[in-house]
C-alpha cells in the first residue's frame, strides 16, 4: 500500500493534533419539538482510520459536520489539539479547517470549470502557497491516485471512481491532519470503492485522524477503530 508522505514544506504545524469532543450533542427543532440527532458524545478520536457505521437518519452526517465546525453544537465542544474549535469566530474556523481538515463526499465535489490538477491545487491556492509548489505537489498526489495521465482533464472528463480519487488528492494536498469521509465510496464500484479505502487507510497509517462513515460493512470491517450509530446514541465497536 502506498502512503502518504507528510510535506513538510506545505505543513505549516509540526506534529499532528488530536481530535477529541466533549459532550457533543446536537437538536434540532423539529415541527413544534426537537429532534435529538446526536445525543451527548465524548470520545477522544484515535490516530488512524476510524469508520462510523449506522442506519440512515442516526446522526452520522450530523456528527461529521460537527466534528468539522460546519454546523454548531448545542452542547458541547469540538477539540482539534489544544483548540476548542466551538470557541472560534466563524471565520477563524474557516481558516482553522483549511490548514488541519481535508473532506472527501459521497459526490466529489469537484470544482467542474477546473482541471483535476487544479482541482488539487485549490486548497494550496486558498492557503497562498506559490504557484511552483503546489504544481509539484498536485502531480505528486494525482500520480498517488494513479491519475497523472489526467491532469488535465475537467471532471465531467472522469469516470466517478477518477472523480472521486481526484477528491481524496486533492483532500490530502496540504497535507491536513484530521481527514473527514462521508460516504466517499457510496457511489462506486467495491473494485474503486476499495482503491479508495486504500488511499485513506494510508493517511491514516501516517498518524492522521481519518474518520470515515460508510454503509459498507466490508469498508468498515477494514478500518482500525469503529463506532455505530444508532437514533443519534454514537457506541464504540471496539
Ligand atoms: P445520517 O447521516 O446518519 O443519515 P443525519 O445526521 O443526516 O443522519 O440526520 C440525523 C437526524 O437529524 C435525522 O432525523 C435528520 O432528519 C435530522 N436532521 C439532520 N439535519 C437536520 C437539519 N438541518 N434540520 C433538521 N433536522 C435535521
Ligand atoms: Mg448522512
Amino acid at each position: 500500500m502506498t502512503t502518504v508522505q507528510p510535506d513538510r514544506s506545505i505543513r505549516a504545524a509540526s506534529g499532528l493534533p488530536g481530535l477529541r469532543t466533549e459532550t457533543l450533542s446536537r437538536t434540532y427543532p423539529s415541527g413544534d419539538g426537537q429532534v435529538l440527532a446526536l445525543a451527548p458524545f465524548t470520545h477522544a478520536f484515535p490516530p488512524g482510520l476510524t469508520a462510523v457505521v449506522g442506519p440512515s437518519g442516526s446522526g452520522k452526517s450530523t456528527l461529521l459536520n460537527l466534528l468539522a465546525g460546519f454546523d454548531e453544537p448545542t452542547t458541547g465542544q469540538v477539540i482539534v489539539g489544544d483548540t476548542p474549535l466551538t470557541h472560534l469566530s466563524e471565520a477563524d474556523r474557516a481558516d482553522f479547517r483549511l490548514r488541519h481538515y481535508g473532506f472527501v463526499f459521497q459526490n466529489h465535489n469537484l470544482v467542474s470549470i477546473l482541471s483535476a490538477q487544479e482541482n488539487v491545487e485549490f486548497p494550496l491556492t486558498l492557503a497562498g502557497v506559490p504557484p511552483r509548489r503546489r504544481q509539484d505537489r498536485a502531480r505528486e498526489l494525482l500520480a498517488l491516485v494513479g491519475l497523472e495521465g489526467r491532469a488535465g482533464h475537467l471532471p465531467s472528463q472522469l469516470s466517478g471512481g477518477e472523480a472521486q480519487r481526484v477528491a481524496v488528492a486533492r483532500a490530502l494536498a496540504h497535507d491536513p491532519a484530521i481527514l473527514l469521509a462521508d460516504e466517499p465510496t457510496g457511489n462506486l464500484d467495491s473494485r474503486t470503492g476499495e482503491r479508495v479505502l486504500g488511499l485513506l487507510q494510508g493517511a491514516a497509517a501516517t498518524g492522521r485522524t481519518v474518520i470515515l462513515i460508510t454503509h459498507d460493512r466490508d469498508i468498515a470491517a477494514q478500518a482500525d477503530h469503529h463506532l455505530s450509530v444508532k437514533d443519534g446514541e454514537v457506541s464504540l465497536e471496539d
